[in-house]
């Protein structure tokens, strides 16, 4: 039986991928591998948008979180924590961990943070040095606005931007330097088309200096020896060679794509889902800013059995998380996720919502989702 991975997390590897990671492994300080990092770190910018170093941990995407608040900030600081779901809280939970302050900011399940809210609180209290946020809440799949956000904080010196955009790098729109995000976090197991275990960051000019004061305890998610590591296409402990390998594969063929095409078959793909959830009859979990790269809708049967019923065909997506556990279901759409891959999952769907006692007349997502497809171009 095929599996299909229509998980926020991890999401397929494309067969070349795969390939590439299969070849035997050679030194980490041997001069092919350096030129290999060479080639990842030029890439790794066009992806991240950015001018500045990308840094590499062999991590999943938390380490790279911790590491943004370790690296930019000091015991006793302030940060301001954007909390609209289950990601939101383990900014909260890595900030009370390293005992920074939290002023937190409730955002209902289902929506986005007004930015005027958060310029607000930051106006109230100025010794705010940082604002973290979900680029995409991948527990309500809601897209917060990074933008409107990075306004907000790059008027202000003493406050940098830290966005967690684990689901949303290599999925939707994210240009770093353009915005002016701060700290840009990311992992290999979503948008990015890879096994888990690559823990991506990268710093402004700006989080820089915060670095420099920063002193908290670090070892191994020390950014400033990360940096230097990568000046000489290295990294400061072990590379995760297999892993390196098949990240140029997949910055390689990223490039040669472009981003805005693999941006628009997100998109894509993400406006057929919708519609054929809608037209089975299904609501929208979230209420503001519907993510291009998943999908959550209320259930009116247990979501879990849901999921649970449709693994048995293979199709594997996700439940809700916490307080929306049963409540919904969430069905990705990111990374190396085709048409194919997607219309069988809602005839899946389909097929198990009658199962489960809810009627849906067969092929009415089909018909909708088709419709979108064919309106919108391939690309
Ligand atoms: C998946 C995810 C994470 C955590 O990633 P891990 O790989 O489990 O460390 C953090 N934030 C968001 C928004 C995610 O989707």
């Amino acid at each position: 039986m095929k599996m299909y991975l229509m998980t926020p997390g991890p999401t397929p590897v494309a067969p070349e991928t795969q390939l590439a990671m299969a070849q035997p492994i050679i030194h980490h300080r041997s001069p092919q591998f350096m030129e290999i990092l060479g080639k990842v770190r030029e890439d790794l910018k066009y992806l991240f948008q950015t001018e500045q170093e990308v840094l590499i941990f062999a991590a999943t995407g938390t380490g790279a979180m911790e590491g943004a608040v370790i690296n930019t900030l000091s015991a006793g600081d302030t940060a301001l924590v954007i909390d609209g779901g289950k990601f939101g809280e383990r900014w909260t939970e890595l900030c009370n961990v390293y005992g920074v302050k939290v002023e937190r900011l409730a955002v209902e399940w289902g929506h986005a943070v007004d930015p005027k809210a958060v310029a607000k609180m930051l106006d109230a209290n100025p010794a705010i040095k940082a604002v973290f946020v979900q680029a995409n809440e991948t527990s309500t799949a809601v897209q917060h606005p990074v933008q409107e956000l990075a306004a907000v904080t790059k008027a202000r010196p003493g406050t940098i931007l830290v966005v967690d955009a684990i689901s949303a790098l290599g999925g939707v729109p994210m240009p770093m330097d353009k915005w002016g995000i701060d700290v840009l976090v990311a992992g290999s197991q979503k948008a990015m088309m890879l096994p888990p275990g690559l823990a991506f960051v990268a710093l402004s000019p700006k989080a820089w200096e915060f670095v420099k004061t920063s002193k908290l305890p670090k070892y191994y998610f020390d950014f400033a020896k990360a940096l230097k590591s990568a000046d000489k296409n290295q990294t400061p402990y072990t590379s995760p060679v297999s892993l390196i390998l098949g990240l140029r594969e997949v910055l390689t063929k990223i490039r040669q794509v472009g981003l805005e095409k693999i941006f628009a078959h997100n998109r894509r793909l993400s406006l057929a889902t919708k519609a054929a959830m809608k037209a089975m009859g299904l609501k929208l979990y979230s209420k503001d800013n519907p993510s291009d790269v998943l999908t959550a809708v209320e259930t009116p049967v247990d979501g879990q059995k849901v999921v649970a019923e449709l693994r048995k065909k293979g199709i594997w997506i996700a439940g809700g998380q916490a307080q929306a556990k049963g409540k919904i279901i969430r069905i990705a759409h990111m990374g190396f996720i085709d048409t194919v891959d997607l219309l069988g999952t809602i005839g899946g769907l389909e097929e198990v919502f009658n199962q489960l006692g809810y009627k849906v007349a067969p092929g009415v997502g089909l018909k909708a989702a088709q419709e979108i497809l064919s309106k919108e171009a391939a690309v």
